[in-house]
């Protein structure tokens, strides 16, 4: 069983699924306020990777991810637009999932939205008011982060620490008893959207929803919970200190991507007028290149967005290719398992996906100066590449052109979305072309008629 690093001690360990042969999974999906960025690419890409090789390894994987169709941002997108939340949201959530598809990233199970669950929301909230964890400020209601013994714990800093850094930004909110308390729900301006709770009109505060999506759909003790390094702090740990305080077993491991940086090391963010948006560099290089680009570097380990890592990650790809087309009529043979075996070595110890890309290499190098073991090996890598990896290889000959390989990634991105009218659509143009297409395990494959 894969051991993975769990953010909340410290120490690399093994999975212990609650439920057996299943593993339960939240990841802190988008705000649906703007173009998805780098960021949110990587973690998506790493977190999905991990979600096909457990399903791959035979676990019944349920996956969860929210959007975030209410927040300050997206009321801000829509006064500015003028437009409503409802329009924003919807539209920025479409271009969320075209991203995701083209990135090969898989559907969740579900997918809730913060809008369905404001009751909920509501609900939670004035149990912890009952039970003296939050008080109402000016404009809205705050969780008491002093009331709570172990707050900090997903931070692994003192809360002294904690405090003095979040001084600055209490200023701004004086509502709150100590810099570090959150808002629960933000009573609305006018003009701005609400719901009716018993504080008067507003909106659910950021951190509350995805403590109630993850134990409604998920249950008490799930077994994972996933999101980028930024958001463990203090995202997470405010999820976290909402669940303990109303008495539920929240999630039993916690594990973290780290941050895409630029080829100085610094994060990249809005601030640094650094980002690069995420639809344009799927544009400009392919899913699959931006895909082998995050599994060549650890989950844990920054990731830079440089021409050069991208040149490698298309050099990888290209590489891989080759491989399949030379030995695309090989016949047919069992995976290599001793190859196999070192690929799962290799992600199972912290989910190394660098050295499972180099244990597929290793194999590709063999398969060349034995050719007696190509069948088998180019199996197996076929399986960790288009199975474990979610990375489709092109085992047919380039002629098919840049044309065909557009349609194709179009009609896998339909499909993936559950678009089954585009889907028959593009496999009409195909045929036009005198292609047939299949629906192969891995998406679409198309070859020329005999
Ligand atoms: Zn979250």
């Amino acid at each position: 069983m894969l051991a993975l690093l769990d953010t909340a001690t410290g120490n690399v360990a093994r999975l212990e699924p609650r439920d057996r042969g299943r593993l339960s999974v939240y990841l802190c999906g988008p705000t649906v306020s703007g173009s998805p960025h780098l960021g949110h690419g990587r973690a998506n890409v790493i977190w999905d990777t991990l979600r096909r090789y457990l399903t791959w390894s035979g676990l019944e994987v349920r996956f969860v991810s929210n959007v975030t169709d209410i927040e300050d941002k997206i009321i801000a997108r829509a006064a500015q637009e003028n437009s409503s939340t409802a329009e924003v949201a919807a539209r920025y959530e479409a271009l969320w999932w075209d991203t995701m598809a083209a990135l090969g990233v898989e559907r969740p199970d579900a997918v809730p939205h913060a809008t369905a669950y404001v009751d909920d929301m509501v609900g939670l909230v004035a149990d912890l008011v009952t039970t003296g964890y939050a008080y109402q400020g000016g404009d809205g209601v705050y969780f008491s982060t002093e009331s709570l013994p172990g707050y900090g714990l997903l931070a692994r800093q003192d809360v002294g620490t904690l405090r003095a850094g979040a001084r600055v930004e209490a200023e701004r909110d004086a509502g709150k008893r100590s810099p570090l308390d959150f808002a629960l729900w933000k009573l609305a301006a006018p003009g701005e959207p609400a719901w009716p709770s018993p504080w008067g009109p507003g909106r659910p505060g950021w951190h509350t929803e995805c403590v109630v999506m993850s134990l409604d759909l998920l249950g008490e003790g799930f077994d994972l919970h996933l999101g980028g390094l930024d958001l463990a702090f203090p995202h997470h740990e405010n999820e976290r200190a909402q669940a303990v305080a109303a008495g539920k077993v929240f999630a039993r491991r916690w594990a973290h991507n780290g941050m895409v940086v630029d080829e100085r090391g610094e994060k990249m963010s809005k601030s640094l007028g650094n980002i690069t948006s995420l639809p344009d560099l799927v544009a400009r290089y392919g899913g699959r290149t931006l895909r082998a680009l995050v599994l060549q570097v650890h989950y844990r380990s920054p990731m830079s967005v440089t021409a050069e890592a991208l040149e490698q990650a298309q050099a990888n790809v290209d590489r891989l290719d080759n491989f399949a087309r030379e030995t695309r009529d090989a016949g047919p043979a069992a995976p290599d398992p001793g190859m196999l075996a070192r690929f799962r070595a290799r992600l199972d110890d912290d989910f190394d996906t660098p050295g499972a890309l180099a244990v597929v290499f290793a194999a590709v190098r063999d398969a060349r100066a034995e050719p007696a073991r190509a069948p088998a090996l180019a199996a197996a890598v076929r399986e960790c590449c288009e199975g474990a990896f979610g990375l489709r290889l092109w085992h047919e000959e380039a002629p098919l052109g840049p044309e065909v390989v557009a349609l194709v990634a179009r009609r896998d991105a339909a499909r993936v979305n559950k678009d089954w009218a585009a889907a028959d659509t593009i496999r009409g143009e195909l045929q036009d072309m005198g292609l047939v297409v299949e629906d192969g395990p891995h998406g679409t494959v198309v070859r020329r008629e005999r």
